[in-house]
């Protein structure tokens, strides 16, 4: 099979009208049309064999994530997903999991009504580089930057199940097999929070996908926005969803401040919102079906401030992710 018939029998479907795409796959270029007053928000993120996912990991479930994480950045912005171009790296041409992939890659996309418009195929080391289009009305963006002291800081859904499962697939950690297999499929399939990114439009000050583990991104908000914040450490840590499972009962406090602060792979939204929109902001979670939670709070001092919940500062370093330190 040759790259034109490849694309033609997995790539090539027709354009949904009405959704933003002018013209999708064939020619030299595709064509968006973004509705009136609406900018487009744009992001590329690439998956490389070994780096990010292992050649074993089920082809249905890589097109997931691949186009999972660059949609979590168009929540991160607001943005409503319009159109993906998808450029793939392939060894070698295997049909099955070429089918598998693009079975994977189009539930997802379909789900949120984003158009894939157009691409590039060539031979080469596995790699998966996809670019999301989405639009956000002008101006109307959600940014990194815009935390102002007082500020809440909240979180979205749960945090720290990749990262459970990566280290029990690196043997550091032994789990239960039911709390593996849900770990397993955050990790692989992970929920970009697309329409709680919307609802918070005009609500948020500030937001942000958290990918390299909460700590860490938070420290991009807090820089791009000129403040601070103490940070509750216990509860992000009770956001770990297998918090409370049977057979957890080794798992200290330390080992799930580590999973929830300094986890990575998380995709869920880290963002802030004034004290006074505390129930607009429960209202837009509601409406997202995404659970909120308040884990801290804004302030004028720059720094990170990690805290217990009786307010005494936390010692323990998440930067380098400590409790696994072995294996880093
Ligand atoms: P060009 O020669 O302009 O680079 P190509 O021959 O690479 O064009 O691609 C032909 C058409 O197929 C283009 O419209 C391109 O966007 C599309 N395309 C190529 N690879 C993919 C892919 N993996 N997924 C979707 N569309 C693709
Ligand atoms: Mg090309």
């Amino acid at each position: 099979m040759g790259e034109f018939e490849l694309i033609a029998r997995h790539f090539t479907r027709p354009v949904p009208p009405g959704g933003g795409v002018a013209l999708g796959v064939g020619d030299d270029c595709a064509l968006l049309a973004p509705a009136p007053g609406m900018q487009l928000a744009v992001s590329s993120d690439m998956l490389v064999e070994g780096r990010h996912f292992l050649a074993t990991v089920d082809p249905a479930a890589l097109g997931h994530k691949a186009l999972a994480v660059n949609l979590s950045d168009l929540a991160a912005a607001g943005a409503k997903p319009l159109a993906f171009t998808l450029a793939l790296a392939l060894p070698s041409v295997d049909d099955a999991w070429l089918a598998g992939f693009a079975r994977g890659l189009f539930a997802l996309a379909d789900a949120h009504g984003c158009t894939l418009a157009g691409g590039d195929t060539t031979r080469g080391p596995l790699t998966i580089c996809v670019t999301v289009f989405g639009e956000v009305p002008a101006g109307g963006a959600l940014l990194r930057s815009g935390a102002r002291a007082g500020d809440d800081l909240w979180v979205s859904g749960t945090l720290g199940d990749a990262r459970l499962a990566l280290e029990v697939f690196r043997g550091t950690l032994a789990v239960p097999a039911e709390v593996f297999a849900a770990a397993r499929a955050r990790m692989e399939r992970p929920t970009p929070r697309v329409a709680l990114g919307q609802a918070l439009r005009g609500i948020a000050t500030s937001a942000i996908d958290v990918s390299d583990g909460l700590a860490g991104d938070l420290g991009h908000v807090l820089r791009a926005g000129g403040v601070g914040a103490t940070l509750e450490a216990d509860a992000a840590a009770a956001r770990v969803a297998a918090r409370g499972a049977p057979g957890m009962e080794a798992f200290d406090a330390a080992a799930w401040r580590s999973l929830a602060l300094a986890g990575g792979d998380d995709y869920e939204l880290a963002f802030t919102a004034p004290a006074a929109a505390r129930a607009a902001v429960e209202a837009a979670g509601h409406a997202a079906g995404t659970p909120v939670t308040r884990i801290g709070r804004i302030e004028a001092e720059p720094g990170l401030r990690i805290v217990d919940a009786q307010g005494a500062p936390v010692t323990q370093r998440f930067a380098s992710f400590d409790h696994f330190s072995a294996t880093e």
